[in-house]
């Protein structure tokens, strides 16, 4: 039956999608376990919250996080004056909220994927699983990256013994493998075999996935990442910056910069001879919508195109906080746009139009506030050639094909989130 392949698709795929509808459920660490092939993520350490049952089984009111009422009541007080600012994004809110519920109700006549997300948190196998280190003794790449022994820095890959990597001067071989150590900072990091590929930096043990690379580095140096010719430029560009943002919770995860600062990123350097999409995720503020609708994508040559929704939800199907809050949302959205170049051909940007708007994905949150890997569910979208070149910047993980550029995109490539299949 219909139902039956849709949820055996979901379980190799991580995808689920509802039958005529624009909304989709996924599961993060299935869609990251096709960039592996003797490893896969471990779903308990890439999700924690929203799985516990004491909170999923009541009812919704009652999960809340504890501050909510307090933000409920002033939100209540707050309609009475709201700022033309706030009135454009209840605005916003109001419109998108019909086709997000529409979603949810997918969702929770779903039965049979509803039965499966709440052990989407299991590893099967736990006598496999790894020591998780308590948070905070992880490596800090941000603070390394700072200090003036970073170029000193390096990282041993390991590739296995069938595997002879291109025979490179700097590439030795080993009993087992060859190994391969270069610099980890300020650097293109490649694993360009069809394996996965071990690395060892200071005390840490890391996984790459499959023709994957990073650049690990400051803002400042993002210009290294420019090809030398267009057409090896990137088709997709998945942009998450570090917006400032009032959350005191969000500056204990990673620095974060100043508006003005993402005007200088350099898409249209970055992006193919026959274009690229444009994915950027940013928050419900109406002054940042602003920014990036009237500076930061003229800036960059970004034409808008669409706005996909990320709906966060529990394991029991329920949404993570009350749709109405004001300032906690229980969804962000990711803005879809297209750049060219100059030599981009007219004929193909016509069928650049075509993005159905607002696309609901659903899923339910990683640790560390985790972005879900969108970029399959782009890929119908993606001018150029096949197979599509694909970067991410301010990337905090690497992805089978893609280029991961960030001050930490080894973050959570730690052993530790991973099972050895
Ligand atoms: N998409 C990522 C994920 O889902 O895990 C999250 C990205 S987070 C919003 C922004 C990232 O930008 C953080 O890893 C932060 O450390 C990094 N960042 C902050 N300032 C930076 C800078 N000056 N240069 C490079 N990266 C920076």
């Amino acid at each position: 039956t219909k139902t039956n392949d849709r949820l055996s698709t979901f379980l190799d795929s991580g995808i689920y999608r509802f039958e005529s509808s624009n909304a989709v459920f996924i599961d993060p660490v299935r869609m990251l376990n096709s960039s592996y092939a003797r490893f896969r993520v471990s779903p308990s350490t890439y999700y924690s919250r929203f799985f516990d049952p004491k909170r999923a089984d009541q009812g919704r009111d009652e999960t809340k996080l504890p501050s909510s009422s307090k933000k409920r009541k002033r939100k209540v007080k707050r309609s009475h004056s709201l700022n033309e600012r706030e009135r454009a994004a209840d605005q916003r809110h109001v419109q998108v909220r019909p086709m997000l519920m529409k979603a949810l109700e997918f969702l929770m006549a779903a039965t049979d994927l509803l039965a499966i997300m709440r052990d989407l948190r299991s590893d099967f196998c736990s006598s496999q699983r790894r020591e998780v280190p308590l948070p905070g003794s992880e490596q800090s790449f941000i603070e390394l990256g700072r200090i003036w022994q970073a170029p000193l820095y390096e990282i041993t890959l390991k590739f296995p013994h069938h595997h002879e990597p291109s025979k490179d001067a700097d590439t030795l071989p080993d009993q087992c493998s060859w190994r391969r150590i270069l610099p980890v900072f300020n650097n293109l990091v490649v694993n360009e075999t069809c394996d996965d590929v071990e690395a060892e930096f200071l005390n840490g043990k890391y996984v790459l996935p499959r023709q994957s690379c990073f650049y690990m580095s400051d803002l400042g140096q993002i210009r290294n990442l420019i090809p030398d010719e267009s057409d090896c430029g990137f088709n997709l560009i998945v942009v998450d910056p570090p917006w400032e943002n009032a959350s005191a919770s969000q500056k204990l995860l990673y620095p974060t910069l100043p508006n003005r600062y993402f005007l200088s990123l350099p898409i249209k350097q970055l992006t193919h001879t026959d274009g690229a999409l444009v994915a950027l995720w940013v928050t419900n503020r109406e002054k940042l919508r602003d920014f990036v609708e009237k500076e930061l994508f003229p800036t960059w040559g970004v034409n808008y195109a669409a706005s996909f929704y990320w709906l966060k939800v529990k394991a029991d199907g329920s949404l993570i906080t009350d749709l109405d809050l004001f300032h906690h949302r229980p969804y962000e959205c990711l803005l879809l746009g297209y750049c060219r170049r100059e030599g981009t051909n007219s004929e193909q940007m016509s069928s650049w139009r075509a993005i159905e708007h607002n696309e609901i994905i659903i899923s339910i949150p990683g640790d560390y506030s985790r972005k879900p890997p969108i970029g399959e569910l782009l890929l119908e979208h993606v001018p150029g050639p096949k197979p599509v070149r694909c970067i991410e910047l301010f990337a905090r993980e690497m992805i089978g094909g893609w280029t991961s550029w960030g001050n930490e995109p080894l973050r959570f490539q730690g052993l530790n989130y991973f099972i050895e299949r």
